[in-house]
């Protein structure tokens, strides 16, 4: 090739090529006129990689030092630690290391990483860089850096403010499932919610207030059921204490010990219910014998843990127990700023038929007034009705008071921050900044789980999720998450609030979903779609329930094999249309035939690149339903369009045995 066509593919002069070729590692002459062609490729590959270079030098002296005198100065050599997920952008990388940006963009370029303050680095990446500055790395999953950062927000809000004001304990119940959690809660309130549940497994989160001795307690009633262990540990984060409920009739379980390590995580102030005490075969030392064993001592026998014994069934020990809660209440000496504007924490959201989205928020400092403008992370809204845990309306609710609210915008999502705006400035440049923004759960297309890289022999069982309370959707997933049926798998592909939708229908019946509604009453019309479309719908009122069918069915997908029976073969030969996602091809059987329904593997160079469909065929301009060796066809695939003249079509039937 010549050098000038050369130069001017890469838009300079020839000359400027000539004399940056050498600092690009090519010495061809300054003088000369051809370049060979197999230089060509790697030249423009090198220039290109030295452009990104450049614009990235430029973008880096663009970036703001602060903070520059010690640019030079010895980083300092605590190993602190940093939690990063599958991958973190760098500037809040810079942030998390309280590192100037431009100074790690440094350190990333000289490890050969050449990019912005806006891109990701890989955890991989992020570790080499950031252990190479003295910081020690720990790989978290996206929930779990979401509650965390929620948690971080949380906390440096609560920290601008005075704690002066004493403020009633909230305390959340935890413990094995069935050692009497709910009733617990029950025979607090004293009222029966245990036998209005379906299965006796509380569906949703809420939240109630006692007064003893004047004084009030509030509790997170949490669902004790394993598939709520997501809103257990986001429980665990909005308490001050912990009841940890252990039934003296069975010791200490592994959600008891799971219980445990969440109050040792969060640094929770707590006690230890024995429950069940009424029953046959309770043994109280023995619970207070195998706390020991884990190094929680009881008090009366020498340690710090308190104990108490008591029965949710006869409602002894109640009292007593309440008293302790004071009693640690006052030894951890809460307090919070009740003045100002407020600041809480979202516990229950869901979206109301007429009323729209509702949501439960536990006050966690400030006053929270009727007419308040807030923002719910991206969500704005204004409090229009404010309710106590009875329904009563109230004017204002200070900390640690759980407050039903309307007026949001749109639906916020569990665990988020409610902050209120008094400055109507403020307020309008947030929503500036927030708008096109809203990260908030949206009902729909909440996907889940990446795609299966390198897991051919996994059998996947999608499905669409709707439920009646947000909560009950995530802990739903959760749960399903946990089913171990070996070689399969299940993803969510969607979950969503209230009832299911015939766009529902139409979406599993594309992506070969079963949905599952939980707690929400069946459509007729949308039932009526989903049989003429082929699509189950599973209804579920108990989710142990729905957790075994689901089990169940992964467990009849493992025992069919899935095989791809080949059908024919073709070349193609031209490509007449192309949309995101199909083309309109035509190309020629080479082999074996090609009939409508078929499934389609996409070829180059003898590897499969995707898989798609064959949706229509023809053959001399006529819709067919088969083609033969030998026969030019015009196709319409549906899949990624990937597909080019020259690539290899292979087409199979997908049958399970
Ligand atoms: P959770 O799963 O921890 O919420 O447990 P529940 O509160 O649903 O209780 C499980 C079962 O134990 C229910 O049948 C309760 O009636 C029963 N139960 C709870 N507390 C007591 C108690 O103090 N004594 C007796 N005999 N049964 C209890």
């Amino acid at each position: 090739m010549n050098v000038s066509t050369l130069a001017r593919q890469l838009k300079i002069t020839s000359s400027e090529l000539l004399e940056k070729l050498p600092s690009l590692g090519f010495a061809i002459g300054a003088r000369a006129i051809k370049i060979d062609d197999k230089l060509v490729p790697k030249i423009m590959a090198a220039w290109k990689k030295s452009e990104k270079k450049e614009a990235f030098k430029k973008e880096l002296s663009q970036v703001e030092e602060r903070g520059k005198e010690d640019k030079d100065a010895p980083i300092k050599k605590e190993a602190k630690e940093i939690k990063i997920g599958e991958t973190i952008v760098v500037k809040d990388m810079a942030e998390l290391m309280k590192f100037p940006v431009a100074r790690l963009m440094g350190e990333l370029m000289k490890n050969g990483i050449m990019v912005s303050l806006n891109e990701r680095v890989d955890f991989d990446t992020a570790t080499i860089i950031a252990e190479d500055l003295g910081f020690k790395v720990i790989k978290i999953d996206e929930d779990i850096k979401e509650e965390i950062s929620k948690k971080e927000k949380l906390e440096a809000l609560l920290k601008k403010r005075d704690t002066k004001d004493i403020k009633a304990p909230v305390v959340v119940v935890m413990g094995h499932v069935d050692h009497g959690k709910t009733k617990l809660l029950d025979a607090i309130r004293q009222t029966n919610v245990v036998d209005q549940e379906a299965g006796g497994i509380t569906q949703h989160i809420g939240a109630y207030q006692v007064v003893t001795h004047n004084r009030p307690i509030t509790f997170l009633d949490t669902p004790g059921h394993e598939a709520f262990k997501a809103m257990r540990s986001r429980g665990g984060q909005i308490a001050d204490i912990a009841i940890l409920v252990v039934a003296a009739d069975d010791g200490l379980q592994p959600q008891t010990l799971e219980s445990i390590s969440v109050i040792q995580k969060e640094k929770l102030p707590f006690l230890v219910a024995i429950n069940k005490i009424d029953k046959e075969g309770a043994d109280i030392d023995k619970v207070k014998q195998q706390l020991a064993e884990i190094n929680l001592m009881s008090e009366d026998w020498g340690g710090t843990v308190i104990t108490q014994a008591i029965s949710a069934k006869q409602k002894t020990g109640i009292s007593e127990l309440l008293d302790m809660i004071l009693l640690i209440a006052d030894m951890a000496e809460l307090k919070a700023d009740d003045q100002g504007p407020a600041v809480g924490t979202i516990i229950e959201s869901h979206v109301d038929k007429s009323a729209g989205p509702v949501a439960t928020v536990l006050v966690q400092a400030g006053t929270l007034k009727m007419g308040d403008m807030f923002f719910v992370g991206h969500v704005s809204g204004k409090i229009k009705t404010l309710e106590d845990w009875k329904g009563m309306s109230i004017a204002t609710a200070k900390p640690a008071t759980p407050v039903r609210i309307l007026g949001l915008k749109e639906l916020p999502a569990i665990g988020e921050i409610l902050e209120v705006l008094t400055d109507k400035k403020d307020f309008k440049d947030r929503l500036k900044t927030s708008a096109g923004k809203n990260k908030s759960w949206r009902p729909t297309n909440t996907s889940t789980n990446s795609d299966e890289n390198g897991e051919e022999n996994i059998s996947v069982l999608n499905l669409i999720v709707k439920s009646d309370v947000l909560g009950s959707a995530e802990a739903i997933e959760e749960a399903l998450s946990k089913i171990k049926v070996p070689e399969t798998k299940v993803k969510v592909i969607k979950k969503g609030l209230g009832q299911v939708t015939e766009d529902d229908v139409l979406s599993a019946e594309a992506t070969q979903t079963i949905i599952v509604g939980f707690h929400i009453k069946e459509n007729k019309n949308v039932q009526a779609l989903a049989n003429e479309k082929n699509v189950t719908i599973l209804y579920f009122d108990i989710i142990y329930k729905l957790l075994e069918d689901i089990e169940q069915r992964l467990k009849n997908i493992k025992s069919k094999k899935t095989i791809h029976k080949f059908l024919g073969r073709l070349e193609v030969l031209a490509i007449f249309k192309k949309n995101k996602d199909g083309m309109i091809i035509g190309g020629k059987v080479v082999e074996g035939k090609i009939s409508k329904n078929a499934k389609i593997k996409v070829l180059k160079n003898n590897e499969v690149e995707t898989i798609g469909q064959l949706a229509s065929l023809q053959s001399a301009r006529e819709n067919v339903s088969e083609v033969a060796q030998g026969n030019e066809a015009g196709l319409e695939y549906k899949g990624d369009p990937i597909i080019e003249i020259g690539d290899t079509l292979e087409f199979f039937e997908e049958i399970y045995e």
